[in-house]
């Protein structure tokens, strides 16, 4: 079993678009959506949810009245300043440091576990999927993105899949590392801009910090033709395999509309692409990455 993942210097860059093409194209995959976010790669892959679970991260303070003889010293020693004058913790104050219990001379604090967010497994026309949504501002998504490589890669053995696609988080931070870890191929999509660049190597740096074999891909290559010779360019300087170059065309647009992967719309510039770009990838089932 071979494990990919689509990833992006920052969001926009059509990585979900291109992650859910794989889908359509990967015979026998499961699928997991680690922008947990954001999570949108169930837009094109319309899941039925089969399972559902509670995320639970992190704790927070609560007091209970009835013990409370509202001594104060609890107020005086939460530097996070998360405890109101009238002996009520707020939640998105409480950093969980558990120290106000510890001082509590009535012992009426206790430290209650959060929820913070979903995880599902379903079933899509392409094969399962693991996807999270994690709860508004809520912290904890590295923790989250490993939850979920953890189960598609227990659904993955269980049904002898042959591949796990995997929509990344954007970004350089805790989710995408987390994202990596026993990845075998890392595949970059970027845009024909100088910030697209820089966020590209950013990223690229992440991935090859792990030693992941990365790969790019320059998606609207043709809207910016000489920022795209800096790409490849850029590429060939850094021994970087640039996989492909995706055009831009209205087609991408249409098939978001209708709620299908570019690999189901009719023919198009992009369709085509993609398809040769996932048959590069497929050498690598045949190489040890
Ligand atoms: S330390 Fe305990 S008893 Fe004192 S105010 Fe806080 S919760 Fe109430
Ligand atoms: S757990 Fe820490 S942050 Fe939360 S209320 Fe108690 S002292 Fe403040």
């Amino acid at each position: 079993m071979k494990q990919i993942i689509v990833i992006s210097g920052k969001g926009g860059t059509g990585k979900t678009v291109i992650t859910a093409a794989f889908a359509a194209l990967a015979k026998n995959a499961c699928l997991a959506d680690c922008d947990v976010d954001a999570a949108d790669l169930h837009l094109l892959l319309e899941p039925t949810i089969k399972e559902r679970h509670e995320f639970r991260s992190g704790k927070t303070a609560v007091i209970d009245e009835t013990k409370c003889t509202r001594c104060g010293k609890c107020i005086e020693i939460c530097r996070f300043e998360a405890i109101s004058k009238d002996f009520i913790i707020d939640p998105t104050s409480c950093e969980g440091c558990d120290f106000c219990s510890l001082v509590c001379p009535e012992e009426a604090i206790t430290m209650q576990e959060n929820i913070s967010g979903e995880w599902f497994i379903s079933e899509t026309r392409f094969g399962p999927l693991v996807h999270a949504k994690l709860g508004i501002a809520e912290e904890n998504s590295g923790k989250l993105v490993s939850l979920v490589r953890k189960k598609a890669k227990e659904l993955a053995e269980a049904r002898n899949c042959e591949w796990i696609v995997v929509d990344g988080a954007p970004g350089i931070g805790c989710p995408v590392i987390a994202s990596l870890s026993g990845i075998d191929c890392a595949l970059v999509v970027t845009e024909p801009t100088l910030s697209g660049l820089h966020d590209a190597d950013r990223v690229i740096g992440v991935a090859k910090h792990f030693r992941i074999l990365t790969k790019l891909i320059v998606n609207k290559y043709d809207l910016n033709i000489d920022m795209t010779g800096k790409i490849e360019r850029y590429c060939k300087d850094n021994n970087i395999d640039l996989v492909g170059k995706i055009p831009f065309d209205e087609s991408v647009v249409r098939a978001m509309v209708e709620g299908k992967t570019i690999i189901e719309y009719p023919d198009g510039k992009v369709k085509e692409e993609v398809i040769n770009i996932w048959n590069r990838i497929e050498e690598i089932k045949q190489k040890s990455c």
